[in-house]
């Protein structure tokens, strides 16, 4: 946890954009964006993904999940829509090990997966 960028972030030791921050969590702008708008929704407490969570863990990601509405209503780049993703694990194509929500959108966001 002590080598986590994410933790790092959310202590301040590595800087970030940061558009928002409440008790649960943080959202940074993303510093490689896929999208026009490229926003990361990050839990303050650290654990891997969503396979860890547990009572209290869903609790705080659903309060995170309650405020997408107002961080898109925002951003006027966010008006006509956004998608949210989330990787687990090596072959999803996650590289940082702390939960966290991507959001994008834009003018185009680019295909469907599904
Ligand atoms: P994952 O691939 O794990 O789902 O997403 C990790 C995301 O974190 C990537 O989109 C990557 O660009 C972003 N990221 C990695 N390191 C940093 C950083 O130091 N600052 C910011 N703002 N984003 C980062
Ligand atoms: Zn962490």
């Amino acid at each position: 946890m002590n080598d986590c960028i994410f933790c790092k972030i959310i202590s301040g030791e590595i800087p970030s954009e940061r558009i928002y921050e409440d008790d649960d969590m943080i959202v940074i702008k993303d510093i490689n964006p896929q999208a026009p708008v490229h926003l990361l929704m990050i839990p303050k407490e650290h654990y891997a993904d969503v396979t860890c969570l547990d009572g209290n863990r869903a609790a705080a990601l659903g309060r995170c999940l309650a405020k997408v509405k107002d961080i898109a209503e925002a951003i006027p780049q966010l008006k006509d829509g956004f998608r949210l993703i989330n990787n687990k694990g090596e072959s999803a194509g996650q590289t940082v090990s702390h939960m966290h929500v991507h959001i994008l959108g834009g003018a185009y966001i680019g295909d469907k997966l599904i």
